[in-house]
């Protein structure tokens, strides 16, 4: 799940984010960008890098609980039903067991 949001007291309401990515912000009463829609798209991550006092932050929730995909960590412990990080370890013991196994029949 990503956030996406704003930070009002960085906004100068310069209207760079309004004008990129129209369907993700707008201007409030006070003038400065407010998020009215959540969905990230290229034009979203356009605004986030367009904006000149970096006010906005496209937070990655489930990349930040777990990479699972990319890390292949020991210490994941998220609670995401697709994980695979177990699995992984499994797999990996099982190479090790498998790789003993190997070993000791070299020795014999
Ligand atoms: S680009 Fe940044 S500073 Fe400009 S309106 Fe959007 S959030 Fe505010």
């Amino acid at each position: 799940m990503t956030k996406l949001t704003v930070d009002q007291e960085k906004c100068i309401g310069c209207g760079a984010c309004v004008a990129i990515a129209p369907k993700n912000f707008d201007f409030n009463e006070e003038g400065y960008s407010t998020v009215i829609g959540e969905e990230i798209t290229d034009e979203t991550k356009e605004a986030e890098e367009a904006c000149p006092v970096f006010a906005i932050d496209i937070e990655d929730a489930e990349n930040e609980e777990c990479d699972c995909d990319e890390c292949h960590c020991d210490e994941c412990e998220c609670d995401d039903d697709e994980c695979d990080c177990d699995e992984d370890e499994d797999d990996e013991e099982d190479i090790d067991e498998e790789d003993d196994d190997i070993l000791e029949e070299d020795d014999n």
